[in-house]
């Protein structure tokens, strides 16, 4: 019980900590799908926490290269030490890696993930020319956008077709507005509000956003709230202005809020 107080909050969007779990258990590795902002770090931190397993979270970029996750030769007092990098870490400590947006990173790092997320499970580390077997309370998680996608970053079949799925979303009104009070306690008339009007920003297609209002962006603007900024200022602040750099877009939307929050 002690476990699950200590996790960060999570509120569920559907059956995912079962999926998990299940995936955990039968040494699976496990792919998150969706949006930025809508709690996949969140709930991987909570799951790890939940089975008591040590995390290591990599977030990708279009640098990082097998070395950064396996490890590399470096320099110490004029040695040459061997340093494990946080995916080997995770293999030899039994944890949960998780690899956030890992379309970003270099292809070489699908040598290393390729053997690592089949039935083989296994690293190996060629510079050092080791070949570690994954335990079985060793998981792999990774996470992509699907609405980030571009021809030349896509997630190859032949890496998708590894994982265990699950697709994330922005949550359905009610569990937002769970996730709004428990993160800032926010009064429920307000939170109720910026759900809705987000609700209402997300259905409007025509503004060529690259994406919509997160669930962290509604997070931040109810803190600003909370804190006791007029509503209209952060809504601009915390769930317009990230949205686009487009004043005329900035404009379209601000007349949206301005005309849907009942302030008085
Ligand atoms: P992602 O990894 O999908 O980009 P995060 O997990 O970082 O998103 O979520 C952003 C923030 O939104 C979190 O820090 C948390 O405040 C809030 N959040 C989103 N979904 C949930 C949820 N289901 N339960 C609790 N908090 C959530």
């Amino acid at each position: 019980m002690s476990e699950i107080n200590d996790s960060p909050a999570y509120i569920p969007q559907g059956n995912e900590i079962e999926v998990f779990t299940a995936a955990y258990e039968n040494q699976l590795p496990l792919m998150l799908k969706g949006p930025t902002g809508c709690g996949k770090t969140r709930f991987v931190s909570h799951m790890a926490k939940k089975l008591n397993k040590p995390l290591y979270t990599i977030a990708c970029h279009d640098d990082l290269t097998a070395a950064d996750l396996v490890g590399r030769y470096l320099i110490e007092d004029g040695q040459t030490v061997w340093r494990d990098g946080p995916l080997t870490r995770a293999v030899r400590e039994g944890g949960i890696c998780y690899l956030d947006e890992v379309v970003e990173a270099r292809k070489d790092t699908t040598v290393v993930i390729h053997p690592l997320s089949d039935d083989r499970r296994i690293l190996p580390i060629d510079r050092t020319g080791e070949q570690l077997n994954a335990p079985d309370s060793f998981m792999l998680v990774i996470s992509y956008n699907p609405g980030y996608q571009n021809l030349l970053k896509g997630l190859k079949p032949s890496t998708r077709q590894r994982f265990v799925s699950l697709t994330f979303d922005y949550p359905q009104s009610e569990t937002e507005q769970s996730i709004i009070k428990q993160e800032t306690g926010l009064d429920n008339y307000m939170n109720r509000q910026l759900v809705d009007l987000s609700n209402s920003l997300r259905r409007l297609k025509d503004h060529d956003l690259e994406e919509s209002i997160s669930t962290r962006l509604l997070v931040y603007t109810a803190t600003l709230i909370k804190a006791g900024m007029n509503p209209i200022a952060a809504c601009q602040a915390a769930l317009i202005e990230p949205l686009s750099d487009d004043i005329e877009v900035v404009n379209a939307l601000m007349t949206v809020v301005k005309a849907k929050l009942d302030i008085d």
